[in-house]
């Protein structure tokens, strides 16, 4: 399944703790994946200096802090209980029958 929302979710989720992310995110200056705080600090400590993601250089301090990451969180936590709660409500092709049929009478 190849969406935008899909994609949304892939960059939102931290490879680390493969969770999405949330307050305190960080992003890698690369390859603009994103981090929990707490994951990639961990992670810089523990493992290596290193993106999870790209493998880049991570510097801790250098990270972007990402002021928006809770909101598009929320957003996209929403629209997964927006698209599980409303599967059955598919789009009617009824419309596009008539609009062919009319564009037929010329
Ligand atoms: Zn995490
Ligand atoms: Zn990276």
């Amino acid at each position: 399944m190849e969406s935008p929302l899909k994609n949304l979710i892939d960059n939102f989720t931290c490879v680390i703790c493969l969770g999405i992310v949330h307050d305190d995110a960080r992003m890698c200056n690369q390859c603009s994946k994103l981090y929990c705080l707490e994951c990639i600090t961990q992670w810089v400590l523990e493992e290596q200096s290193s993106c999870p993601n790209c493998r880049a250089t991570v510097i801790l301090e250098e990270l972007a802090y990402c002021r928006w990451a809770k909101d598009v969180a929320a957003l996209i936590e929403n629209q997964l209980h927006f698209t599980a709660e409303n599967k059955i409500s598919e789009t009617n092709p009824t419309w596009c029958n008539e609009h062919e049929n009319n564009n037929k009478m010329y």
